[in-house]
């Protein structure tokens, strides 16, 4: 398997592998970038067809978390860690002690935390191995999964959008197809129906598509239609690498802004949607309430702080659109360069490369 040569691959400081015969674990950690701080990103666990896949998967996710980071104004770099595997099947106390172990192995230089296939219970057992992990409750003030975080980081996104596209101050009465109603679409489900929005969705697991029905009123949408329903804007909210050429073409909405990372399939994507004249919200700008939330875990924050600083997700979009808009390229590319400069701006005022927090 080569790395270097992966396509996803962008001068990653570090990507370690790690094999366990005994309890079947077999992971990969990335990390990205570290100069704002540790290497911090979610654990996620997905039955990958094969180890390319996995591989290009962390690449791509670790160094969305980089940007993610630096634009939301958070002390780390860029992680990411997967373990290949079903979630439902294959995973076992010892398997996630054994990725515990492996965390561990890196010192602090990689922080773990929820993800798609690992949630807060996993996240605590991994922690019976290693400090170096957040995102579940411990008796503190706040604490546990992120997700409703950010959940309520992609609702904010989608007000300003809403608002700067068409000029509305409030949800009501506009439509929002959400693909995907697991741990943050049910949450932004709510938010959005709360706020007057008429909202439509779509799950490949029964279960959660009920649960949105049954308790924000969600109307179920075939999983095939849900990305083309004529709405005021598409959420995905389900897994990366959603809109690429194709999807693309087909899209109704007028503004595409969700959870999942890597939205993108690739980044020609991004000038793709500003072609067509379809604002898309950077997905690792929106989605940042999760870290945000897993920082002040961390720091021992009380909850209000941490929501003033998920609060200026709004800001931090607006700024990107107006810049996108000022230089005619998509908001994509723009957070992109921004998060850059902020990189950039670190390394040359102060050696936080080791930083601890
Ligand atoms: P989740 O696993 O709880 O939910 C994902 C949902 O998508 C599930 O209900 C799943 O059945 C559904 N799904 C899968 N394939 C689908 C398809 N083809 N069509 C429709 N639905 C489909 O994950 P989550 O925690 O809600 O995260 C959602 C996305 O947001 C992921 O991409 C994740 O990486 C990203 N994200 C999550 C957080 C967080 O705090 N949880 C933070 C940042 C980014």
């Amino acid at each position: 398997m080569s790395v270097f040569s992966n396509p996803a691959f962008d001068h990653h400081e570090k990507v370690a592998f790690a094999a366990d015969k005994a309890t079947g674990l077999r992971a990969i950690i990335a990390i990205h970038d570290r100069r704002l701080g540790p290497g911090v990103g979610g654990c996620r666990m997905f039955p990958y067809a094969s180890d390319e896949e996995a591989l290009y998967d962390v690449l791509r996710l670790s160094r969305g978390m980089t940007y993610k980071s630096a634009l939301a104004g958070l002390p780390f770099g860029g992680g990411k860690s997967v373990i290949i595997g079903n979630p439902h099947e294959d995973k076992t106390p010892e398997l996630l002690h054994a990725m515990g172990e492996f965390i561990d192995s890196l010192g602090g230089l990689y922080v773990a935390a929820e993800d798609s296939g690992v949630g807060e219970d996993d996240v605590r057992r991994i922690a019976e191995r290693t400090p170096h992990v957040s995102g579940f409750a411990s008796g503190d003030a706040h604490g546990g999964d992120p997700s409703p975080t950010t959940a309520y980081g992609v609702y904010l996104g989608i007000r300003t959008a809403v608002q700067y596209r068409l000029g509305a101050d409030s949800m009501g009465g506009l439509r929002v197809a959400i693909q995907g109603l697991g741990n943050v679409g049910f949450h932004l489900a709510g938010l959005l129906v709360a706020d007057g929005a008429i909202v439509y969705g779509a799950d490949v697991n029964e279960a959660n598509l009920r649960r949105a029905q049954d308790v924000h009123g969600v109307q179920v949408v075939a999983t095939d239609d849900i990305l083309t329903l004529e709405t005021d804007v598409v959420a995905p909210c389900a897994m990366g690498a959603v809109l690429n050429h194709e999807t693309i073409d087909g899209l109704r909405a007028g503004i595409v802004a969700g959870a999942a990372n890597n939205q993108l399939a690739d980044e020609q994507q991004a000038d793709h949607l500003w072609d067509r004249g379809i604002l898309y919200c950077p997905d690792f700008l929106i989605n940042a309430g999760g870290i945000i939330d897993v920082y002040h875990q961390r720091i021992g924050s009380d909850k209000a702080v941490m929501r003033e600083h998920v609060d200026r997700i709004e800001s931090n979009l607006q700024e990107i659109l107006f810049r996108s808009d000022r230089a005619g390229r998509s908001p994509h590319l723009v957070a992109e360069e921004l998060a850059e400069e902020y990189l950039a701006a670190a390394a040359s005022t102060e050696p936080s490369r080791l930083a601890a927090y």
